[in-house]
């Protein structure tokens, strides 16, 4: 606390992101990273654009990477917001759709905790829905009045995915107010909502290059919707920061959309890789829910999840945990290459065995 904090910054609770350790190699498998490097074109293109034309500001309307996205995703370029990273999208979204004076916005129980974090910062009232017994999403407690509505599809930590189709009901319930989709995950299994776009005026599909393009360095992020809810993005970025995409991830985003083969390859890679995660560690006794994304979502019925995570840490493996009602129990895994999901089984099942319970269920 300082005297010199506005009350604002005096009352806000920061999201805290996984850690990026510097203290020693991990193999790490904590902030779902994509552990596959960014396409050999992604880097060339920015090595290309590192040159005398960075003294020159970047396009501020990113119009060569929304129309390749726009063409990508098979909607028109004034159809398609480009942000640093989906965190920026959803915090100019927020404060885009949501109002202060209006109903609570409504977003699960268990879901990325950034979203309590702008809902803060914007003081925009919210309410969470419970997740089910098996962490599903109960779409018809989205039925009541509400002020807007966040979704991640699939969620996380949960990496539950939820059949797009299903999102109808919501989209038609409450065609008064946004419903913001955060598709972070869904290159890695799942089917976007983004055709949904241009029957419901209402919705906003958010994306990143993050994951399933091994961009988390580049920090770009596009969302689809509505040519009114984009123009309202614009409004909000407009009167906060004009360029908030710099020349060399302009040119990075354009050739990662370019690329579709190595996409296509490295999203098969880590889809084959943690379905055989997923395998081996029910084997060992885990209850691993069914995952759609780049990561899993485990417990085990004989281990203490926080004492596995330390274990692992301490083994130079990391991976999340939260300390929080209802997930406490459950590690989540990002997965890594085949040798890196290796070494980290290896040393789970050592821990495991230390720690007395039978390795294999
Ligand atoms: N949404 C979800 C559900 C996420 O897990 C993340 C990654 N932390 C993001 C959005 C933000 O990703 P980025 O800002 O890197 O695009």
């Amino acid at each position: 606390m300082s005297k010199y904090w506005s009350d604002l910054a005096a009352s806000l609770v920061p999201y805290v992101p996984g850690e990026q350790p510097k203290d020693q190699t991990y193999v790490k498998l904590n902030t779902n990273e994509n552990p596959y490097p960014p396409s050999p074109r992604v880097l060339e293109a920015i090595r290309n654009a590192a040159d005398g034309d960075l003294r020159l500001y970047p396009d501020p309307t990113c119009s060569e990477l929304a129309e390749k996205a726009a063409s990508y995703y098979g909607v028109q370029p004034n159809q398609v917001f480009v942000g640093n990273g989906s965190d920026e999208i959803l915090a100019f979204a927020f404060a885009a759709f949501f109002s202060p004076s209006n109903r609570p916005i409504l977003f699960p129980d268990i879901t990325y905790s950034f979203y309590k974090v702008y809902a803060s910062l914007y003081r925009i009232p919210y309410k969470t829905v419970p997740l089910d017994e098996e962490f599903g999403i109960p779409l018809h407690a989205f039925d009541e009045p509400n002020g807007g509505i966040v979704l991640p599809n699939p969620n996380a930590p949960t990496a539950r995915y939820i059949e797009t189709e299903l999102f109808r009901g919501v989209l038609e319930w409450n065609s008064d107010v946004v419903v913001i989709l955060d598709e972070a995950y869904i290159d890695f299994g799942g089917k976007s909502a983004i055709e949904l776009a241009a029957e419901f005026p209402n919705l906003l599909v958010v994306h990143t290059l993050s994951k399933s393009r091994s961009l988390a360095g580049l920090r770009v992020g596009v969302a689809i919707g509505h040519p009114d809810l984009i123009e309202g993005l614009n409004r909000v970025k407009n009167s906060f920061n004009s360029y908030t995409i710099d020349r060399l991830a302009l040119a990075g985003a354009v050739a990662a959309f370019d690329d579709q083969a190595y996409f296509e390859e490295t999203t098969r890679k880590v889809v084959a890789t943690r379905e055989r995660t997923t395998s081996r560690l029910r084997e060992l006794g885990f209850r691993v829910i069914d995952s759609s994304a780049n990561f899993v979502f485990a417990t085990h019925p004989g281990h203490a999840a926080s004492r596995l995570f330390q274990e692992l840490k301490q083994r130079g493996v990391l991976v999340r945990y939260f300390n929080q009602p209802r997930i406490d129990n459950y590690l989540r895994i990002s997965i890594g290459t085949d040798e890196e999901m290796d070494t980290f089984l290896k040393v789970l099942e050592e821990v495991l065995s230390l720690e007395g319970g039978s390795a294999e269920s």
